[in-house]
Formats: structure tokens, sequence, C-alpha cells
């Protein structure tokens, strides 16, 4: 039971998901929304943490500014996912074996780098500050 292979597979999957949080410059999610009557805040429930952002909530958009501040609480779940999927597509090298490869632009892991048009590529660069 607690020697199963799922187990230990959960072990480095919590164990990689934590070096994950660590390496990331971003105040680690989750981030949670709480509605005032003037401002959405978005607080993380990290140790010795709480502001992330507030947002004003201004007439007539006050439900689309809402909308903002849920999307930008989910931030850190998204980030971490599109790095689950940034190489989880299957993909062919030269010599026809199955690689690694980015599901959106069809890059190989191996080549180190995703082309120009890649959204998935953009979406990370922008999340991360660079670009
Ligand atoms: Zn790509």
């Amino acid at each position: 039971m607690g020697n199963s292979p799922s187990h230990h597979i959960d072990a480095l999957v919590r164990i990689r998901d934590e070096v994950a949080m660590r390496e990331s410059k971003h105040t680690p999610g989750p981030w949670r929304v709480e509605e005032g009557p003037f401002f959405a805040a978005i607080r993380a429930d990290a140790a010795g943490v709480s502001g992330i952002a507030s947002i004003q909530l201004v007439s007539p958009s006050t439900a689309q500014a809402i909308a903002n501040a849920h999307l930008i609480s989910a931030a850190p779940e998204m980030l971490f996912v599109l790095k689950e999927v940034e190489w989880a597509a299957d993909g062919e090298d030269a010599l026809g074996w199955t690689v690694p490869c980015c599901p959106f632009c069809a890059a190989t892991k191996a080549g180190g780098a995703h082309f120009d048009f890649c959204a998935l590529s953009a979406a990370i660069s922008k999340a991360e500050g660079r670009s």
C-alpha cells in the first residue's frame, strides 16, 4: 500500500512541484479573490504573504473587473500547467524516433527552442517577464 509504485510516483510529483514553486520568482499559489464593495483583492495563502493585487471595481464594468481578478488569481496554476504541457506531445526526430515536443509548434525538446509563432512559449515568456 504505502510502498506501491503509484505512492512513489505521487511522492516524486510532489517533490517536483515543490522544486518548481521554489524556482519561480512570483509569490507561490494558490491565489484567491476577496470581493469587497470597492475593490477585489487578490491574496496568496503562502506564509508571510497576503496581498498580490487590488482591482478597483468601477461601474458599469464591475462584473468585468471581478472576472479580471479571478483571471489574475488563477495565474500561478495556469503557468504551472503551461509548463507541464510545454513538451508533452509526441514528436519525431530526424531518425524517426518518438521524442517529446511542443503541442503548439511541434518543436522538439531536444532542439531546445520553440518556433517564433508558438503561442505556448509566448504565454510562458510573458508570465515570466521575459517578453
Ligand atoms: Zn512551442
